[in-house]
């Protein structure tokens, strides 16, 4: 029997998300010889999104564009995923390791009464045998796993797996289906587009986040600079969202986004367990706190004992002029 691997797409406004990149690339070296890789979309997708699938590794792309798939529901999405893979019987199924892969991921599997790995860092082979890492215990410890029996489901941290190139001269024709929502009990009337906008900030290379050292609502002004020369997303510690000066969406940790940037500034922030379980897996921290004994400094690979209101302007003047 073929092999085949389902990766689930997701997009980020008109762009695929890196992490549907990385779960191809993933998926890619999975596959074996005679093995198949099939994007599902859920929604409408264009003509460059579906050849971009093709390019990073798609074999084939299945679209369901039912109207009410256009915007994120638990409970459609769900439906039409588990009826996909009902369908199509994949061996393998990844998805991004999201918002929407941590809702679906764990309903679609217990409906299929299949296991799932998530949160996966690094894939591996040994003798054959695909291996996933995922942290344990907020990410001060890594757990290594592979299936044994049964179908492979997997949710992949996004920002961890390299991007493979893309192979420009591939193309692939979608194959169109309807799908049937059996039920649906949320309906979307509005979505408020919030501070993230632009850099998906789970995505971003560069991480510019602020805590309760950042004092208020214009000390993130001065990050959002800094993030806007460097090219990089805001994030923020829950001291600093409970405290209003930026949106919960900007939270980083263990009950707020978890990030994995090659950097992560933090400025302002003490450091405690809950923060570092989000972001403790990026490739270079470098830390600003006035109080050199703050315990984001043992984490860190860089630090600057200095006032985030100098430290952060003369970082700004100094990136600009380069
Ligand atoms: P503080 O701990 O008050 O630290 C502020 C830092 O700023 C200090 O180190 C200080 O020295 C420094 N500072 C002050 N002024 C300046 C200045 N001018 N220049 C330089 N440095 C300065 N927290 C999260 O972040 N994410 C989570 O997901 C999360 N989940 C939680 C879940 C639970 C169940 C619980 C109980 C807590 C959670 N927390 C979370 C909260 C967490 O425990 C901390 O309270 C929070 O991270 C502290 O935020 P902070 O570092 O901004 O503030």
């Amino acid at each position: 029997m073929n092999q085949k691997i389902l990766v689930l797409s997701e997009k980020h406004g008109s762009k695929l998300k890196n992490v549907t990149i990385e779960a191809l690339t993933a998926a890619k070296q999975m596959k074996k010889q005679a093995g198949r890789i099939v994007a599902l979309c859920l929604g409408t997708y264009t003509e460059d999104q579906i050849k971009q699938l093709a390019e990073y590794g798609a074999d084939q792309v299945i679209i369901a564009e039912d109207e009410s798939l256009n915007v994120f529901t638990t409970d459609t999405y769900t439906d039409v995923l588990y009826q996909v893979i009902k369908e199509e019987n994949p061996d393998i199924i990844l998805m991004g390791h999201t918002g929407e892969g941590k809702d679906l991921a764990p309903r679609v599997a217990a409906r299929l009464g299949i296991g799932l790995i998530s949160d996966v860092t690094a894939i591996n082979f040994e003798n054959g045998e695909i291996i996933f890492t995922r942290p344990i215990y907020s990410g001060k410890a890594f757990q290594k796993k592979k299936v044994i029996e049964g179908k492979t489901f997997a949710t992949i941290r996004p920002n961890n797996i390299p991007m493979e190139e893309p192979d420009l001269t591939r193309t692939v024709d979608a194959t169109y289906i309807s799908t049937k929502i059996y039920h649906n009990r949320i309906n979307v009337n509005e979505i408020v587009q919030k501070a993230t906008e632009g850099i998906d900030l789970s995505e971003a290379k560069i991480v510019i986040s602020g805590g309760r050292g950042m004092k208020g609502q214009e000390g993130f002004i001065l990050l959002k600079e800094l993030a806007t020369v460097l090219g990089g997303a805001v994030g923020a510690s829950r001291g600093a969202c409970d405290a209003d000066y930026c949106d919960y969406s900007l939270q980083i940790g263990q009950t707020g986004k978890i990030v994995t940037p090659d950097l992560y500034i933090a400025c302002g922030i003490s450091g405690a367990i809950q923060h570092v379980a989000g972001m403790s897996n990026s490739k270079m921290i470098i830390a600003i706190n006035k109080d050199s004994e703050a315990p984001i400094f043992s984490i860190a690979d860089y630090g600057i004992v200095g006032d985030v209101f100098e430290v952060v302007p003369a970082l700004i003047e100094a990136f600009r002029s380069v």
